[in-house]
């Protein structure tokens, strides 16, 4: 059995659809997620099996919902390394502080996991054109898979969105339509495009298959323990493909026998200026409210309201986690302050996760023994117009004064 795929489950109500066309959403409205035979790959599917494959994501393959492993479109998606950070972790206190660098993988961020295993379905399903909504780095994998595939696609993101990104689409091919506002407003032009012609959209969460490539961080960060899991794990999160994925993955682990029935506590970071999850969190509600004016520079987070908020949030509870805002400005210091004394250069929404360590330590929310993992989403090299600021740490020199010195 290549995949162990069964069927789709509403996340919502009890409805289940059959996996083998194509589908968005639950006729209820709320997202579908894909299930597995997990009762049949128990005892037969083993972990030695696994570390025998090739160091990327479709050594989970049993656990992906691709059927014909032909249908694959693939760049090897590598297994992304844990990162110390020796002076950060010795500064706070935190001797087992990782940092998960999603920055290798192709098109240099995350998102890649999620256009892997979308595009290869959606191509498995026989789709021809995809479409979605983006603050950049969705648009700039699924773009470049869709053109390895040969499927067409069709990109929207707002005109704030950082430039690289909407480059990138534009040079892989994609059709890219520029709008004011945010991801929202993108998000209701592509609604609108994908009423008129039979493109299917791959927006998180209207699509059951994206989650499934975010979900293989929650299988490797599992394997990279040892098939065990850490106490904490820090996210930055927008739409929360990426927490609703990693918390997936470790049910679906527990259900196999591969890892104990402890989870982490799922540590949520957004930016003080789009923080809708924390607010709701905060708050005690069930539901997040749409946050007016969203602004930050960690675009990635720019999310006013998250399609899966009640499942986020829900996480948040179960694990015993948190929600936590960190401002733009903790985000360019902590960006700025770890590049300079641990050489490792994060992403704005990276920063904004250690930016959250920093602060739930300070919290003891993370206390000194607890093995943390901090994902960084993506490469700092997309964001490096933003380093005007980089060096304003401490006691160093401004950039003016680098050029200053240059020859
Ligand atoms: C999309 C994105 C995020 C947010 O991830 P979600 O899974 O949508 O919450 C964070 N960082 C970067 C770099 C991103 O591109
Ligand atoms: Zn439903």
């Amino acid at each position: 059995m290549f995949s162990g795929l069964s069927h789709l489950a509403c996340s919502k109500c009890a409805k289940t659809y059959e996996a083998r066309t194509r589908r968005q959403m639950c006729d209820c409205g709320a997202p579908l997620f894909a299930r597995y035979h997990l009762d049949e790959l128990r005892g037969k599917f083993k972990k030695t099996t696994i570390s025998q494959r090739p160091q990327n994501l479709w050594r989970y393959h049993e656990l992906l919902p691709v059927t014909n492993e032909r249908a694959i479109i693939s760049m090897s998606e590598v297994m992304t390394p844990l990162i110390a950070l020796p002076k950060t972790a010795q500064a706070l206190d935190l001797p087992n502080l990782w940092v998960k660098d999603e920055s290798v993988l192709p098109t240099g961020t995350f998102k890649a996991r999620g256009a892997s295993v979308g595009i290869s379905r959606a191509h498995e399903l026989g789709i021809t054109e995809i479409a979605l909504p983006t603050n950049g780095n969705a648009g700039a994998a699924w773009a470049a898979y869709a053109a390895r595939s040969g499927l067409k696609s069709v990109i929207a993101l707002p005109k704030t969105a950082p430039r690289i990104p909407y480059l990138e689409c534009c040079y892989a091919g994609a059709k890219v339509e520029v709008v004011e506002g945010t991801i929202a407003q993108a998000g209701i032009l592509i609604a609108e495009y994908v009423k008129r012609t039979n493109a299917y959209e791959v927006s998180t969460f209207k699509e059951p298959y994206r989650l499934e490539g975010k979900k293989t961080i929650g299988f490797e960060i599992a394997e990279q323990f040892n098939w065990s899991v850490p106490d904490v794990i820090v996210y930055p999160t927008g739409g929360g493909a990426g927490v609703v994925g990693i918390y997936k993955a470790f049910i679906e682990l527990q259900a196999l026998g591969f890892i104990e029935q402890r989870l982490p506590r799922m540590a949520i970071i957004q930016a003080t200026g789009c923080a809708p999850l924390v607010r709701a969190f905060e708050q005690g509600q069930r539901e997040s409210r749409y946050f007016e004016d969203a602004q930050t520079i960690a675009y990635g987070m720019r999310v006013p309201k998250a399609l899966a908020d009640e499942i986020i949030l829900e996480i948040i509870r179960e694990t015993r986690g948190i929600a936590c805002a960190v401002t733009d400005e903790e985000i360019r210091d902590e960006r700025a302050r770890i590049l300079q004394v641990d050489g490792f250069h994060a992403c704005p929404e990276g920063a904004a996760a250690l930016a959250g360590v920093r602060k739930l330590r300070e919290l003891n929310f993370i206390k000194d023994s607890d093995r943390v993992v901090s994902i960084n989403t993506g490469s700092g090299l997309k964001y490096m117009e933003q380093v005007e600021w980089a060096q304003r740490i401490g006691e160093k020199e401004s950039l003016t004064d680098c050029q200053a010195v240059r020859p």
